[in-house]
């Protein structure tokens, strides 16, 4: 096993990170910035370093300074968690350079998947199924793109191949408007992504969001933990994510299933990942990989009883994973998750502040994944997710009571938080049925749902 884990993340999943060492008696190393000195999972880890000011690019995007806290505490690997550098290929890299084990796949494959073109002719090569457009970056002429977005069908989406985070796309609903957005585009994508080039899809207009988690070691062993649906989205942020995937026959699920375990294999992929899909009529399209946790991994670990976190500390240490075989895997029941944000339930304005009071909520299935306690004081510096609510059940109908329960009985006083909106979210009786798509929170938002 790894002997010394660094920790180059903060909140939740830092501290779910420190626990999963814990169980396999990895020591840690918490490296934060000077605002998270009061952290829980700084004050559990056997070791802490204050590896800059309060701001991410002068502390968990700090390469050289994560690097030095590894040196200079003996740490043997580097946990990356969720956003920040889990998927820079280039801190990958210089971890890896530097005599450390980074606790995720290989630099050239996070860097694939980090450009989209790249990312989706990989996948095409591999049979996984994409969305139907242009074979690669679009061209400066303009009557092939013309003919490319006609052959496709109105609307079409132009995307940026750099782009993330929701950021450098446009939909295009006439062949009229089609060569100014593909310029304007490529302008905004060369000023926010540093890369112009950009690609075209179909505009699926109401599709859900349904991705796959899969796991692989360096035996050639790869499984899949099932499917999420993480269609309940605002901004392209996602708010509820449940599993499995509703409404979607288990034939269907597993054959999209065994297709990412088998794409798995052919790339060489390694470690925790997830394909996410488009899923409209009956079909799945790819849009993209995320070669790291994700922050609703839980879910699947709550239908599946494999712990995703450890077993990416068992990769990393050239372990096989804990369960080799998909038939040794199995379902039982449902579970969803709410992401519980310190900002107005209205407003969505950020709310951080001191915690002045807190009641967290338990019982039968319930799990809290969440840094916070009484008096611990939100900074403003970083994303707003205080705390994960997982629930579990038999069924998809005990797990939404039981989140129903859980959502009255917690209790956080001090600071706003987005808990009025999820009690009105497993209340609503399209979400009840399951099955929404990623517009429906927008549409409800709005007034018109
Ligand atoms: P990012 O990396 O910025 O998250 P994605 O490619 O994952 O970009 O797309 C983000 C979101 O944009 C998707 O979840 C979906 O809501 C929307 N989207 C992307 N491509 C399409 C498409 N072809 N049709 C409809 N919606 C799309």
């Amino acid at each position: 096993m790894l002997e010394k884990v660094l920790i180059a993340n903060r909140g939740e999943i830092a501290l779910r990170i420190l626990r999963a060492c814990k169980e396999l008696g990895i020591k840690t190393v918490a490296a934060h910035s000077k605002a998270d000195k009061d952290l829980m999972h700084v004050r559990l880890a056997d070791e802490s370093v204050c590896i800059g000011p309060n701001s991410p690019t002068d502390s968990y995007l700090n390469i050289p300074a994560l690097i030095c806290t590894a040196e200079v505490t003996y740490a043997t690997a580097i946990h990356p968690g969720y956003g920040f550098l889990s998927e820079n290929a280039a801190f990958a890299e210089q971890v890896e350079k530097s005599g450390f084990i980074f606790i995720g796949p290989k630099p050239d494959v996070i860097s694939m998947m980090g450009d989209k073109v790249q990312a989706i002719k990989a996948m095409k090569k591999v049979n996984v199924p994409t969305v139907p457009g242009s074979n690669g970056l679009l061209s400066d002429d303009v009557k092939e793109n013309l003919d490319l977005a006609a052959n496709i069908g109105y609307p079409v989406i132009i995307k940026a191949s750099g782009g993330g985070g929701g950021r450098g796309m446009r939909i295009v609903y006439d062949a009229s408007e089609l060569a100014g957005a593909i310029e304007l585009t490529k302008a905004e994508a060369k000023a926010a992504f540093n890369n112009s080039g950009v690609y075209l899809e179909k505009f699926l207009q109401h599709p859900r969001h349904v991705e796959i988690q899969i796991l692989a070691d360096n035996y050639g062993n790869a499984t899949h933990i099932g499917t999420r649906d993480c269609s309940l989205q605002r901004r392209h942020q996602k708010v509820i994510e449940e599993a499995p995937a509703p409404g979607i026959s288990q034939q269907k699920l597993q054959a999209i299933a065994d297709v990412c375990v088998k794409a798995c294999l052919d790339i060489g992929y390694v470690g925790a990942g997830t394909f996410e899909f488009l899923y409209e009529e009956g079909e799945f399209y790819f849009i993209e990989m995320n070669t790291r946790v994700q922050v609703e991994h839980p879910v699947s670990e709550e239908i599946s009883g494999v712990d995703i976190v450890k077993e990416q500390l068992r990769v990393a240490a050239n372990l096989p994973l804990s369960i080799t075989e998909q038939k040794n895997i199995t379902f039982t029941g449902h579970s969803f998750e709410c992401r519980i944000n310190a900002e107005n339930s209205q407003t969505f304005m950020p709310s951080p502040g001191t915690i002045t009071y807190l009641h967290i909520p338990g019982g039968n299935g319930v799990r809290v994944d969440s840094h916070i306690y009484q008096g611990y004081k939100v900074p403003s510096h970083y994303d707003a997710l205080i705390a994960k609510l997982i629930t579990w059940g038999p069924n998809r109908a005990v797990a939404m009571a039981r989140m129903r329960n859980a959502l009255d009985e917690f209790i956080i006083e001090g600071i706003d938080t987005t808990i009025p909106l999820l009690k009105e979210l497993m209340d609503d009786p399209n979400f009840a049925e399951g099955g929404v798509n990623i517009h429906y929170l927008e549409h409800k938002l709005s007034g018109y749902g």
